[in-house]
């Protein structure tokens, strides 16, 4: 094929690894790539698929930079934790009862099994040893997470 740069007959077609250099971060690689290259003057080309496939390998990158990215926690998550501000005592969503709205049987409340007062919960931080309502949702490397204020400060998030 002629070279689109310099013309000569020297643009042929190339396959295996190709590595893309961007602007900003670690090269890209595609390893099963198909492009043109010109032995002459080094001129390369594209076909649309590995453009694509080279477009797909930046996004990759990019998501795993962002998991990368996120804290960790130093303390094992605590999630469904709840307090009944009937009662004020701390439980785990599990042990709330589960009774049908008598209006309507498919409806199900969640009744404290201290108290008896009905959906009546405020949700609370993941952190084991804290007991203050979760007021932010922050993504960590394992999972995501509820805190207070004052753990989420803790974080980072
Ligand atoms: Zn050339
Ligand atoms: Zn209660
Ligand atoms: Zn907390």
């Amino acid at each position: 094929m002629k070279c689109p740069m310099c013309g000569k007959d020297t643009f042929v077609t190339k396959t295996g690894g190709y590595s893309y250099l961007g602007p900003k971060g670690p090269p890209i690689t595609v390893n099963d790539a198909v492009w043109y290259e010109c032995s002459n003057c080094n001129e390369r080309g594209i076909p649309a698929k590995l453009a694509k496939q080279l477009d797909q390998a930046r996004k990759e990158q990019r998501k795993l930079k962002e998991k990368q990215d996120r804290p960790t926690l130093k303390w094992k998550p605590e999630p469904n934790k709840v307090r009944c501000k009937g009662c004020e005592v701390v439980m785990k969503r599990e042990v709330l009862d589960e009774v049908p709205d008598p209006k309507d049987e498919t409806n199900i409340w969640h009744v404290c099994p201290v108290c008896r007062t009905p959906e009546n919960f405020v949700s609370l931080c993941y952190h084991p040893d804290c007991e203050e309502e979760s007021t932010c949702g922050v993504p960590t490397v394992d999972s995501y997470v509820f805190v207070c204020s004052t753990h989420y400060t803790e974080i980072g998030g």
